[in-house]
């Protein structure tokens, strides 16, 4: 699309378009957080302050900049802003640079970047609240559809059987958490999670997402356990946080595990 401009141009317009895209998918990303972990509709009433209720003005949520000019705190009442937002603002706009510096500028990517950051948004609301937003889960399973149905409608099938697979792994999981740890039940939205990845990734990068999660499980728990003291049963830890993590590393790098997988074992 940019191949007529000259290299300068295109850099600029390349890094205005990562601030631009980045800054909203961050402006989202809080805003969407705060309102799954308060059980609030996504778009009203419009962004406000979770301290003193006033409402934002533009003027307040450009990321980073509003934050450094009011040195943390709310211009209104001076309530601290989480540090969490913050955090979110940068790794979103990371994200975003790194992924159109990795795969440019196309629609399957765009895509792929909005389901990323859906995962960064499950990654922080697991962190802090403990819970999987089902409204985030139904739009993810949204973006796998048209992904897949768009860019890969020959996949659909083996997409399908991706799905089974995914939600499978994780009814496996909740069952070895009912008998290891006396767990109460079976978290569906879990095993929901599993599928929309599968959906998402399709044959055979869902096994390496799972294959992945494992390793940053028994890494994340060991290392809680040793150094932390959280309790042996820490041994499983919470999976969806993993999975995400797991899954934007798939997004990023999971083509180039495959073929260096492939060439070695040729
Ligand atoms: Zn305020």
């Amino acid at each position: 699309m940019l191949n007529h401009l000259s290299p300068v141009i295109e850099i600029i317009l390349s890094l205005t378009g990562i601030l631009v895209i980045g800054s909203i998918f961050a402006i989202i990303s809080n805003n969407t957080i705060d309102r799954i972990a308060k059980n609030q509709p996504i778009t009203t009433p419009s962004p406000y302050c979770h301290a003193c209720a006033a409402t934002l003005s533009w003027k307040d949520m450009i990321p980073i900049v509003s934050y450094l000019i009011a040195k943390g705190k709310c211009p209104y009442c001076g309530a601290n802003i989480p540090r969490r937002n913050i955090l979110i603002e940068i790794s979103e706009i990371l994200w975003v640079g790194l992924f159109i510096m990795k795969f440019g500028w196309n629609y399957p990517a765009l895509l792929e970047m909005l389901f990323g950051m859906c995962l960064i948004a499950i990654i922080v609301i697991e962190y802090e609240r403990r819970v999987l937003s089902e409204s985030l889960l139904l739009f993810l399973l949204m973006l796998s559809a048209i992904y897949i149905l768009a860019f890969n409608y020959t996949e659909f099938p083996r997409a399908i059987t991706s799905m089974i697979i995914g939600s499978a792994v994780l009814l496996i999981y909740n069952l070895l958490k009912i008998t290891t740890l006396k767990t109460k039940r079976i978290e569906f939205r879990e095993i929901k999670f599993g599928a929309v990845l599968g959906l998402f990734f399709g044959l055979p990068l869902i096994y390496l997402c799972i294959l992945l999660s494992w390793l940053i499980g028994a890494i994340w728990g060991s290392i809680n356990i040793k150094y932390f003291g959280q309790k042996p049963k820490y041994a499983l830890p919470d999976y969806p946080f993993i999975l995400a993590i797991s899954a934007l590393i798939m997004i990023m790098f999971g083509e180039d595990i495959l073929g260096h997988y492939y060439r070695w074992i040729m």
